[in-house]
């Protein structure tokens, strides 16, 4: 079912519960006040019908009842009897055969002085009236039927009843117009989407001039999709790259070869010649291993094996690496804040794969500077360890600086230096696989900062 529907249909019942409690308890308040306003009138009647026998002497039996007679026409026609103490009929206003009583009743109302029962569809009252002088006490019984009162509830029910199917009616249009209005939005933002495939140009979505959810939702959406459009291009950049990357190392291979083969040469050109290809070839091996890394990264969310491993054991391996392999390389590493405990050296990852990252960084810091120098920096928080690595290189221009994590993406100043392009892209994906962040600042010319923020156990 549409959720449009859903809505109407809660929204339509939650009004007939409603309007179905409020009707029914006001007809039953109504009800219960016309039978109490009834009731009282015809204790009236038996009262007054009693003592205008009883009291007045003056009045005959005859007279009451032409009186009465005459009452008996009007809507509110009560029968009235008068028992005497052996309940024979005393008097009757009308033909005392017409109407229903029994001895259990008459004893009833002797012993209880005041009884009101439904009858027969009627409303019986019984009283019982002394009378001073003759020392005993009459019964009166008095009984009618509140035919008036009975069509006026008849009339308000069926009001009710037509103003409950209108409201409910209305209710449903009402409410099927304002949830299909009030979900057009998204209606018109699903359909724009299904219009989205992977072989479509991405096409944006359009967020209108409002500040609502809706809006809100196609925002996120349209970043979500530059964000996936980023990397739909940078997929398909990567391939190209890739082999460009590898052509190059290849076709100089090539020619080295057949410049090899042109003619007899002399033991010290094929040694030039061997030790270029020696050259062309070690920078072919880098490039597959960085490559491979790059996948083992990006699969390593799932078989990624950790321990604890302490940070700073791993940063004063990496540079001994480094200064081992180049000796004009300078790197040194401080505490900036003390640690509170060991805890908070200690990070649970991949040993293997947080060396390669700190060697990536390390390393380009010291290849990027002229001083060759790097200067790594350590904070801790109470669930972080921080790790600055700075330098005073030739630094990366603001528009090039969010572009340095897409692989094989490298800055203008940096084609004079040796690589791939591909390290950092490697590194943030280390990053992410430790659930930590990688950030970067920067100034051409001045030098950068990377620090990289890692969870402590
Ligand atoms: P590369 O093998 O080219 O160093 P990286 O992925 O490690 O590849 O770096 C990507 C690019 O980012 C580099 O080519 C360089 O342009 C820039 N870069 C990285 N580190 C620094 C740094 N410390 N100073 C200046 N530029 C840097």
């Amino acid at each position: 079912m549409k959720i449009g529907t859903k809505i109407a249909l809660q929204f339509t019942l939650i009004v007939a519960i409603i309007l179905g409690i409020f009707s029914s308890s006001l007809f039953y308040l109504l009800e219960s006040y016309t039978k109490k306003e009834f009731t009282k009138y015809l204790k009236d009647r038996a009262i007054t019908t009693a003592s205008l026998l009883i009291k007045e002497k003056n009045i005959s039996k005859k007279l009451l009842k032409i009186i009465d007679k005459n009452s008996l026409s009007t809507l509110y026609a009560a029968q009235v009897l008068i028992f005497d103490k052996e309940n024979n009929i005393a008097y009757a206003n009308t033909e005392a055969d017409s109407v229903y009583y029994n001895p259990e009743i008459l004893e009833k109302i002797r012993s209880e002085k005041y009884v009101n029962v439904e009858l027969n569809n009627k409303t019986v009252v019984g009283i019982t009236y002394s009378s001073p002088e003759q020392n005993y006490e009459y019964l009166v019984y008095a009984q009618a039927e509140d035919i008036n009162g009975k069509q006026k509830l008849e009339n308000i029910k069926y009001a009710m009843t037509t103003g409950l199917i209108t409201a409910l009616l209305t209710t449903i249009i009402f409410s099927f117009i304002f949830s299909n209005q009030a979900l057009k939005p998204i209606s018109k933002l699903n359909l724009e989407i299904s219009k989205i495939s992977a072989q479509n140009k991405i096409k944006k979505l359009s967020t209108r001039n409002s500040k609502d959810e809706i809006a809100a939702l196609a925002h996120n959406f349209n970043e979500m999709l530059s964000r996936l459009e980023r990397s739909f291009q940078i997929q398909k950049s990567f391939v190209s790259n890739a082999s460009h990357e590898l052509r190059t190392p290849l076709a100089a291979i090539k020619s080295e070869i057949q410049v090899a083969l042109e003619k007899e040469r002399k033991p010290e050109e094929y040694q030039e010649i061997l030790t270029m290809l020696e050259k062309d070839n070690a920078r072919m091996v880098k490039l597959t291993n960085s490559l491979l890394q790059l996948a083992k990264t990006e699969e390593g969310d799932l078989n990624l094996k950790t321990e604890n491993v302490r940070i700073d054991e791993i940063l004063f391996e990496v540079q001994d690496e480094l200064t081992h392999q180049m000796a004009n390389y300078r790197i040194s590493i401080d505490f900036e804040t003390i640690p509170e405990d060991e805890d908070f050296l200690t990070i649970n990852g991949n040993k293997a794969l947080l060396a390669t990252l700190f060697n990536n960084i390390i390393e380009n810091a010291c290849k990027y500077s002229e001083n060759n120098t790097a200067s790594v920096k350590l904070k801790f928080n109470k669930s972080n360890c921080i790790i600055n690595i700075i330098d005073q290189g030739i630094g990366i221009s603001k528009a090039e600086i969010d572009r340095v994590f897409e692989p094989f993406f490298r800055t203008k100043n940096a084609v004079n230096f040796n690589g791939h392009g591909l390290g950092l892209s490697i590194c943030k994906k280390i990053v992410e696989t430790h659930k930590g962040r990688i950030l970067l600042k920067s100034e051409e010319g001045v030098g950068s900062v990377f620090s990289i923020i890692l969870p402590h156990i």
